[in-house]
């Protein structure tokens, strides 16, 4: 879409006042007040800056639906009298802000991933039993309303924690009453990936979350660990 726009010059366009007088006066005697669809259809497809169309036209460029007949007439000339229409300063300008704008979000999604992760490693190091992060491909799944995520923690083993218990491979969230409560064959925890070492995952899941701050060991023992 750009290719044929160049980008050396601080001009909107290179036509010279003269030239645009003609082009100007010419574009009037030829549209004789009125609209040519072939100019109409051509500056419609035709892949030019506002600041370009307004040096042209002498004039703050309104939009094509906007043009007088010979102002269509005089854009179409001019597209081809300058095939090579130089980017004005302040289109790169907007350019350049745009992506410095994209690459912050990047940047600030990319920072609150990795804080995210952080907390979960740290929660995850804190926690008495090896787990593991399972995405859940339950269909339906959100239907059931159960859980608040996609991402589950999963028992790598056995957890017996006062009435806390959980088999190797059981969700945290997983407790038989909800799982098998009026739901036969519709259990929303059926499609977890039990196996998957979910290193590049972070749970997303509330309640799982929830079952995990409330077994995890308090901060400060974190390197108490092998006593
Ligand atoms: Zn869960």
């Amino acid at each position: 879409m750009t290719s044929a726009l160049t980008s050396d010059s601080d001009t909107a366009t290179t036509l010279t006042a003269d030239q645009l007088n003609e082009m100007r006066a010419e574009a009037r005697r030829r549209s004789a007040g009125l609209i040519d669809p072939c100019a109409l259809n051509r500056i419609g497809c035709m892949p030019f800056y506002p600041e370009w169309a307004t040096a042209v036209l002498g004039r703050d460029f309104p939009g094509v639906r906007w043009l007088h007949s010979w102002e269509i007439t005089l854009l179409d000339m001019a597209l081809d009298a300058e095939p090579n229409r130089p980017t004005p300063a302040a289109v790169r300008e907007r350019q350049e802000k745009a992506r410095e704008d994209h690459e912050a979000l990047q940047r600030a999604a990319a920072d609150a991933y990795a804080a995210k992760e952080a907390a979960w490693r740290q929660l995850r190091d804190r926690l008495p039993i090896t787990v593991s992060v399972g995405h859940n491909w339950t269909l339906g799944h959100w239907e059931s309303g159960y859980q608040s995520g996609r991402e589950h923690i999963v028992a790598q083993e056995d957890l017996y924690l006062g009435r806390l218990r959980r088999k190797a491979k059981q969700v945290f969230c997983e407790t038989p009453a909800k799982v098998t409560s009026g739901r036969r064959n519709k259990d929303p925890l059926r499609g977890v990936d039990r196996d998957d070492d979910g290193e590049d995952r972070i749970p997303t899941c509330k309640a799982c979350l929830k079952v995990a701050e409330r077994i995890a060991r308090p901060t400060s023992k974190i390197n108490d660990k092998e006593f």
